[in-house]
């Protein structure tokens, strides 16, 4: 099992269960990365293309983004966190503390506590 790490954990939650509070821009850029990302993952140039296709590479600002993902990614995390602190609550596990994989999980895959 991966090792837990507080900011990454942050980060996935947020931008995965609060999506609404991010910016066009900012969840362009995440789009881009993970269709970037499959790009790399290939060794098909023809499936490289297609895949790059899908954000636009001339659009320097979302490229810049893109260079400095995991800064970008925390730092708009960190904003939305700020802004909307009232209205989102991360869900963690009462044994552990640990944060759960989702709003409505009852049990923790870190710890193997379960309150169902
Ligand atoms: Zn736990």
């Amino acid at each position: 099992m991966r090792e837990y790490n507080e900011e990454e954990e942050l980060n996935r939650y947020v931008w995965e269960f609060f999506s609404q509070f991010f910016t066009t821009k900012e969840l362009e850029a995440q789009r881009a990365v993970h269709f970037e990302t499959k790009a790399q993952d290939t060794d098909s140039e023809a499936t490289q293309r297609m895949l790059r296709k899908k954000y636009d590479q001339n659009n320097p600002e979302l490229i810049e983004a893109m260079n400095n993902w995991p800064q970008f990614r925390s730092k708009a995390r960190k904003r939305v966190m700020e802004k909307h602190s009232g209205e989102i609550s991360i869900n963690r596990c009462q044994d552990c503390s640990r944060i759960l994989r989702t709003p409505e999980a009852l049990q923790c895959l870190w710890c193997g506590a379960d309150w169902h």
